[in-house]
């Protein structure tokens, strides 16, 4: 069936279900395959709970002269081809948003300034895969004014699938730093999938540079950057750029002073020619400014008003075992539990020796997929420990189990052992720092501590 058709079908259809566990009536189902499912055995099910159509793309699933049965080639394939299909149907402009680490909390940081102003779709949760970024633009109808999409990349050429997927007017890279390195091969892998953002733009703004209307503001195609970061703009020649930062430099669009995390971060901002604000944030760490003035550089080239910016930021809370502090009966605790990798590592280590108090104490999980540079880069974290003002260093994971540390630090094959030391030690009146991949489990320690 040509994507065309399926579109019609869609119309009449809007909402779209992978799991066929969550079949809405009149939903379409796609039937996808992982490691260890086939959708296409689902198909029939998906169609009797109430899905309108079933999407397969193996014949034997699809029922003879049941034309509720659409069969395909590949269903994932279709999905994308359906979701740009639709993206260039509604023309909605779309803000795509990658780097290595703070992706997340910058789309929530974007998506809650520009909703001050505009009716806005963006990515939920963490669906920022082939599968994810799709089912997020099958979402978009005509009454959003914008979208901010999460495009997350783990191997060369992930972000350019996306991005042909996305088509996006608007490109933020957060960061580069070493993550995935298993699948990069390298730190010059990194760069050059993420740069496939700006590869896209830049070709589509060759093509094309008209400024887009929403609602009564015209904004040209750009690129938000992070002008402090080198790695960015080595590879953002010949864009329409809109800068941010913290050092002082003339093209600045947004630029911040007197940032500090105490252990909360706030600071002061500045837009291009304007008054300054100030703002206290809920989140932790020194490493979000760059995050908040990428959602304010955004929400100030689209016209949010500055109050209104400073209301999102404020309000703003992060879930999830990002970044959160929490103050139990015995200890305080940044809990960051959610995703670990050497820059992210290193940037927490940093905001943490920056925080001035007593009884520091660290508990640091293995940073997973970093193929061979594994050794070196837990290594590297534990010579940063090392250099650092704790009381205790508690290391969790078989990768930490081989780094070389001093006599003082302990280490635990995993976070069993932990909380059996928890449960003798009681550890009180600490500062703890919980960081590490998440497959490490750290999340399940705050309740113990
Ligand atoms: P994922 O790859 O899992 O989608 P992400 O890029 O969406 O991750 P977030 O979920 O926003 O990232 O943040 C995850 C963790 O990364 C945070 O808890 C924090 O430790 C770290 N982090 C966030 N922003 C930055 C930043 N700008 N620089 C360094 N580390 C950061
Ligand atoms: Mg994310």
């Amino acid at each position: 069936m040509e994507i065309s058709e399926l579109y019609e079908i869609f119309k009449q259809h809007p909402v779209v279900t992978t799991d066929s566990r969550d079949c809405p009536a009149g939903s379409l189902f796609f039937a996808l395959k992982g490691a260890s499912f086939n959708g296409n055995k689902f198909a029939a099910a998906a169609l009797e709970k109430g899905c309108a159509y079933a999407v397969v793309d193996e014949a034997e699933y699809a029922v003879e002269g049941d034309d509720r049965f659409i069969l395909v080639d590949d269903c994932l394939h279709t999905l994308q081809q359906l979701a740009r299909y639709h993206r260039r149907a509604l023309g909605t402009p779309i803000i795509g948003i990658t780097g290595t680490n703070g992706k997340t909390t910058t789309k929530e940081l974007t998506a809650a300034v520009l909703l001050q102003k505009y009716n806005v779709l963006y990515t939920e949760g963490n669906f920022n895969n082939d599968i994810g970024v799709p089912k997020t633009l099958l979402r978009l109808n005509a009454e959003h004014d914008i979208a901010v999409v999460e495009m997350g990349a783990s191997h060369p050429g992930d972000i350019k699938t996306l991005v042909e997927i996305v088509e996006p007017d608007y490109a933020l890279i957060t960061n580069v730093g070493r993550a995935h390195l298993q699948g990069f091969g390298s730190f010059e892998g990194v760069i050059k999938t993420k740069g496939e953002l700006y590869d896209f733009v830049r070709s589509a703004a060759a093509g094309e540079n008209d400024a887009y209307a929403i609602r009564e503001v015209k904004r040209p195609r750009c690129v938000f950057i992070d002008n402090d970061n080198p790695h960015l703009n080595g590879i953002a020649t010949g864009l329409n750029l809109v800068r941010y930062g913290i050092n002082a430099a003339d093209n600045l669009y947004v630029t911040a002073t007197d940032v500090k995390s105490e252990p909360m971060l706030s600071f002061t901002w500045k837009a291009e020619g304007k008054a300054a604000h100030h703002v206290e944030s809920q989140l932790i760490g020194a490493y979000n400014i760059t995050n908040m003035l990428a959602a304010i550089a955004i929400g100030t080239y689209f016209g949010v008003e500055a109050e209104r910016i400073d209301a999102a930021l404020t309000n703003y809370a992060p879930s999830n075992n990002r970044s959160q502090f929490e103050q139990t009966a015995d200890n305080r605790l940044i809990v960051d539990a959610y995703n670990a990798n050497p820059t992210s590592m290193a940037a927490a280590l940093n905001n943490f020796e920056a925080i001035n108090t007593d009884h520091k104490m660290a508990i640091i999980g293995d940073m997973k997929e970093l193929g061979s540079v594994s050794h070196d880069e837990h290594q590297r974290i534990v010579d940063q420990l090392s250099h650092m003002t704790l009381e205790e260093v508690w290391l969790v994971g078989s990768e930490f189990e081989h780094t070389t540390t001093p006599a003082t630090f302990r280490k635990f094959e995993n976070v069993a052992g932990v909380k059996e030391a928890i449960a003798s030690e009681k550890p009180h009146d600490r500062y703890i720092l919980i960081k590490g991949s998440n497959g490490t489990r750290l999340f399940e320690l705050p309740e113990l501590l």
